[in-house]
């Protein structure tokens, strides 16, 4: 039996061992948001299927509005804010849980006067996430407090 069991600690300003990172290298579509990898991409974890991260959204910030085959596993763990799913708006708080299904629009926003941090899950072996453009925007959404909301 190999012992590679561990506990990441949690620290002041993230987790023990993990360096936050950008929360992606390219696209513009994002605001404030950072990326710390818990799970899965380490060297000693690839038994895992799946990855766990943590993103931490700063006061005003929103992650990507984007879609993909693959599903999002989700629980807010700090703060508050608000969520595109589909052609719906929702506002989320500490330990609201997420399903994000295949194909299903989803952006992130810290608007409550809060920062928003979320737990998400995915397969280790996934599809890439696809940007909409305005007119897939307004095909899904229609003149909608979604279209709105939108930030792209
Ligand atoms: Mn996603």
């Amino acid at each position: 039996m190999k012992k590679n069991s561990k506990i990441i600690r949690k620290t002041e300003s993230g987790w023990d061992g993990i360096t936050p990172k950008e929360y992606k290298t390219s696209g513009t579509n994002f605001k404030d948001i950072t990326r710390h990898s818990l799970l899965g991409e380490g060297e000693d974890e690839h038994e895992l299927n799946m990855q766990t991260r943590v993103f931490r959204v700063k006061e005003g910030g929103y992650s990507s509005l984007e879609y993909h085959r693959h599903p999002h596993s989700v629980m807010i763990v700090e703060g508050k804010g608000s969520m595109i799913l589909g052609d719906e708006v929702h506002d989320l708080n500490t330990f609201d849980v997420v399903y994000i299904s295949p194909e299903t629009l989803h952006q992130f926003h810290a608007d409550k006067g809060a920062p928003l941090s979320f737990l998400c899950v995915v397969d280790r072996y996934r599809d890439k996430p696809s940007v909409p453009g305005e007119k897939m925007l307004d095909e899904v959404m229609g003149d909608s407090e979604a279209r709105r909301k939108a930030r792209l």
